[in-house]
């Protein structure tokens, strides 16, 4: 197959940097799995937003505090600065934020100083990636191709030339393109716990790996304090942030609270199970009986109904909650318009690192950083375009990728562990 530009991933980053590139280039966008299984169509939360520019001060310095003040600087000043041009472009796709009359309402999470997050209900990431997977499926320049995963990059002279992948029967094909931009996700598959899709294990980086592609802080992988516990296997069910900066607050298991419930992620989560080890306890509880059962049935009504279903009612009940991998903030290192150490090669949203979010994610930034930086990574192939000389037809022995799944995982396991030996 030969294309103008492929986008290997279809969540809210890669749907969003195709719908920002011309409409006269073709491009393809390919997807492990069926479009709508991406954790952007998991994002409870929200979205943040800079109100006004009286907010800057406070919303730059909440998210360099929630990432050690390792964030880099200048990402950060893009990403705030951008959020508002982002924001209209969701509401001109047709994206729905709740609202108090004709104005937005704002809700706040952990280590936000003030409510500057917009949502819709507890499936904002649903809201958000379905109008941009419903626009970019009526474009007639975007082709989507489903069960179809990308097992390696062509490439020669460090310059990018497309992909090889395989569909859902296991026919290898490989896919040419002037330009290539990785939008994979997060590596939350590689765990045992974890609230992102199994089918996210970090391939873009094992690919990397392969190609001497620079990364950057590998070893930084967010762990999110609340989910729900339970004895079943699988993908660990999300109890969003929000609900604590509406109120919730953990107990442990005499019914006392031990943490401020709004400090940044990685301290609460510590908090929690430094409290489990104390206790010799599988799961500390959260408590939502300080909010409102209206407030609780109309912005979470997701995260009511599931509880629900595994048997607790959260309006008359606290629920065992467990810290679990949820968010990677290292990655393939990109420069402020996303682009990776090899030429014609792009990465966005959460596979890539261009330093936003720092040794810690501030919540509700993903959504915001994935958009803004995808819109720049449209942006620059689209004012940089240059067709690639053709290298002729490309061949490959497709027997090399046989266990392709379990080397790629140990990888980049192996590389986030060498990553982490080295700072200790
Ligand atoms: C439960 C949950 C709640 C969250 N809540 C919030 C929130 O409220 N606010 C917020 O800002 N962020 C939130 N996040 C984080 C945010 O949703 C993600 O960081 C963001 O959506 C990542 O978008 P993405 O486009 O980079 O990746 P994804 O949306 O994960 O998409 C990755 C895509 O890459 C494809 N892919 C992967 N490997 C291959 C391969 N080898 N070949 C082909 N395709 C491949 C996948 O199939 C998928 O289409 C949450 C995350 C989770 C899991």
């Amino acid at each position: 197959m030969i294309t103008d530009v492929l986008i290997v991933g279809c969540g809210v980053a890669g749907l969003y940097c195709a719908l920002n590139l011309p409409e006269d280039k073709n491009i393809t966008v390919v997807t492990k799995n069926e479009a709508p299984k991406s954790d952007s169509f998991l994002a409870q939360g929200g979205i943040c937003v800079l109100r006004d520019e009286t907010d800057y001060d406070a919303f730059y310095e909440d998210t360099m505090r929630a990432g050690h003040y390792e964030n880099n600087p200048d990402s950060v000043h893009i990403m705030i600065h951008s959020s508002r041009e982002i924001i209209s472009d969701l509401v001109s796709f047709g994206v729905r934020f709740e609202k108090n009359g004709e104005s937005f309402n704002y809700t706040r999470e952990g280590a936000h100083s003030k409510p500057r997050i917009l949502f819709h209900e507890d499936e904002t990431g649903k809201e958000i990636t379905s109008h941009l997977l419903e626009s970019a499926r009526s474009r007639k320049n975007i082709t989507l191709i489903e069960n179809f995963t990308m097992v390696d990059l062509i490439c020669s002279d460090n310059i990018c030339n497309g992909i090889v992948g395989h569909d859902a029967e296991g026919n290898y094909i490989s896919i040419s393109a002037d330009y290539t931009v990785l939008a994979t996700g997060g590596i939350g598959g590689l765990f045992k716990h974890s609230t992102n899709y199994r089918h996210l294990t970090g391939d873009a980086l094992a690919l990397a790996l392969k190609y001497n592609i620079k990364l950057q802080h590998i070893d930084y992988i967010q762990i999110h304090p609340t989910t729900l516990y339970t004895e079943k296997n699988g993908r660990e069910f999300l109890i969003s942030e929000s609900v604590r900066g509406e109120g919730a607050i953990l107990l442990n298991s005499k019914g006392e609270r031990f943490v401020n419930e709004l400090l940044p992620r990685d301290v609460v989560a510590n908090a929690i199970f430094d409290e489990m080890k104390k206790e010799g306890s599988e799961h500390v509880w959260l408590s939502l009986s300080p909010i409102p059962e209206e407030e609780i049935r109309t912005h979470f009504p997701n995260i009511y109904q599931h509880c629900l279903s595994e048997g607790y009612d959260v309006t008359k009940e606290p629920i065992p909650v467990v810290p679990s991998q949820h968010y990677f903030m290292g990655g393939i290192d990109v420069d402020r318009y996303s682009k990776t150490s090899m030429d014609r090669l792009y990465a966005v949203g959460e596979t890539a690192c261009n330093g936003v979010h720092g040794r810690n994610r501030l919540a509700s930034n993903s959504l915001l950083e994935s958009l803004v930086f995808a819109k720049r990574a449209a942006k620059h192939i689209e004012s940089n375009y240059s067709k690639l000389t053709p290298s002729g037809e490309v061949t490959f022995d497709a027997s090399q990728y046989e266990g392709y799944a379990e080397k790629y995982k140990k990888m980049v396991l192996e590389a986030i562990e060498k990553e982490k030996n080295s700072h200790e």
